[in-house]
């Protein structure tokens, strides 16, 4: 099969979140499985250009007809981690990707929609024809409306959009479509202002979402956002398939970001003094370069997120006093766009910095990423809702023990120890259900007690979970199944 996917994000060059993974992660299994995958991107101006190999400028400059008038492009070619990408650069003062975050400003919803039509233009210039488009949440969504107004014979065979993120729909004024030189269509509109992503559910021909407890809160009222109307009137056509991670970018065995491995292949032959060797080893060099005391007896918990209202950022803080409480070390890597997050925890950060025992990195690092999860013992994410969640799934992968949430894709791959209705070897975290510190007091105290008190249950937990495959290789052929249906 041919696939274009249609993206803001991929890892490691155009990173905010999970969808930059998902990306870089589906596209690559669905390499491996033997189909023909390209992906486009704009060309923003905070690329990480070091992961780009092979760019050069693809074709002459193609046009995008606009409201007022229309726009030239330049089309690049590029190769990241093997994979073909495309990149969309508009010409001229008005250059929609020439900012320092992928996201967020006041044009925000007029970038993405330029895009949306800039990809159909790339997609007609190219004279490609894919199997499949596959589209990425709203800023992509409205592709799916666009390309229906080519010819048959240009249109793609299928198109499947993924919802990964439903509290997120690209909404705005009329005018952005007078702007664009779109015309309003009953699926355009949502009360008095445009909806992209009720657009795109509309008209793609496949929908998917990252997971299928998220699929059920979406269909209700909480869960929907406004929008569980359209997923109902939709339901036949949406179906719910838990995101992947990356099994060579995501795996201690062989991770480039980090100077000592250890590897499964080690636990599968019963070595477990050498998988703990070597994150002890990940550990202690990790805790002296943060200026913190590196111990084998003390269980370091982490988190590693962007500290959003989603993610539950005061009882992060919350098990950030507890875990120091309970004698354990703690590390948060996170960034935030909200100034009042960002303040908040630049004051911890500062409190953390008179102690040794906990540090918070404000950064977006994808080699400190790896290291922490390597490093650390225990795994925060007391998230409010969680369409799927993959840093639990990478945390499991390098031995640290998810202490989640009971919300969206976490209830899909975290399972109690004590009260899961699961077969005890399923079993591989700390969970609860109410987002307050009640529940994170519950979850965290008992598995720092497990770490402290009950160290071989705690090590065949962690072995536990280093062993089952959360890879892509489980949930591409699910891909592959909706893409069939869309064709
Ligand atoms: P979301 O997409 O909602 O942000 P996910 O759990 O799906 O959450 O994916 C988060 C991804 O972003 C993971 O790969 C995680 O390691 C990464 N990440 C989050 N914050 C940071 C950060 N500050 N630095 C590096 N990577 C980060």
């Amino acid at each position: 099969m041919y696939i274009v996917q249609v993206a803001t994000e991929l890892t490691p060059v155009a990173k905010e979140g999970g969808l930059a993974d998902v990306i870089q992660g589906l596209s690559r299994e669905l390499v491996r499985a033997g189909h023909t995958v390209e992906i486009i991107l704009p060309k923003y101006d905070c690329l990480h250009k070091g992961a780009l190999q092979d760019l050069r400028i693809e074709s002459p400059q193609f046009v995008v007809k606009r409201g007022g008038g229309t726009l030239s492009n330049t089309l690049f070619s590029a190769r990241v981690d093997r994979l073909k990408v495309w990149l969309i650069e508009p010409q001229g003062p008005e250059h929609f990707f020439k900012r320092r975050t992928i996201y967020g400003g006041a044009d925000e919803i007029e970038r993405f929609l330029y895009f949306s039509q800039a990809a159909v233009q790339a997609l007609l210039h190219l004279g490609k024809r894919p199997d499949i488009l596959h589209l990425h949440d709203w800023p992509t969504a409205l592709v799916a409306l666009l390309i229906e107004q080519l010819p048959v014979e240009a249109r793609p065979r299928g198109v499947v959009l993924t919802i990964h993120n439903i509290h997120h729909q690209g909404q705005g004024g009329l005018d952005l479509l007078e702007k664009a030189g779109i015309a309003l269509t009953e699926e355009l509109k949502h009360g008095t202002e445009i909806n992209l992503l009720k657009a795109g559910i509309e008209h793609s021909s496949q929908v998917t979402t990252v997971s299928p407890e998220y699929l059920k809160e979406m269909e209700g009222a909480k869960g929907g956002c406004g929008l569980e109307g359209v997923v109902k009137k939709h339901r036949s056509k949406i179906c719910g398939i838990l995101n992947g991670i990356d099994a060579d970018f995501w795996n201690p065995s062989s991770d480039r970001y980090l100077d000592f491995h250890y590897t499964t292949e080690q636990i599968n032959q019963g070595r477990l003094p050498q998988v703990l060797e070597g994150k002890s080893l990940v550990k202690a060099q990790l805790c002296q370069r943060m200026g913190m005391n590196p111990s084998k007896e003390i269980p370091l918990a982490a988190a590693i997120t962007r500290l959003v209202p989603q993610k539950g950022p005061s009882l992060l803080k919350h098990a950030l006093y507890r875990t120091l409480e309970q004698g354990g070390q703690f590390l948060l890597l996170g960034a935030s766009p909200i100034p009042s997050i960002q303040a908040e925890f630049e004051a911890l950060q500062k409190e953390c910095l008179k102690g040794t025992q906990a540090r918070i990195i404000m950064e977006t690092d994808e080699s400190l990423a790896h290291q922490i999860y390597a490093a650390s013992d225990l795994f925060l994410i007391p998230s409010l809702f969680e369409p799927c969640g993959l840093t639990q799934l990478i945390a499991l992968r390098y031995g640290s023990i998810p202490v989640a949430r009971l919300t969206g894709g976490l209830v899909n791959t975290v399972f109690d120890i004590d009260t899961s209705p699961l077969p005890s070897a399923k079993r591989n975290g700390f969970t609860f259900d109410d987002p307050d510190t009640h529940g994170v007091n519950w979850a965290l105290d008992r598995d720092l007690a497990c770490y402290k008190e009950k160290r071989e249950r705690w090590q065949s937990l962690m072995l536990q979970g280093m062993r089952d495959d959360w890879s892509w290789k489980q949930t591409t052929p699910a891909y592959l199944e909706v893409y069939r249906r869309a064709l």
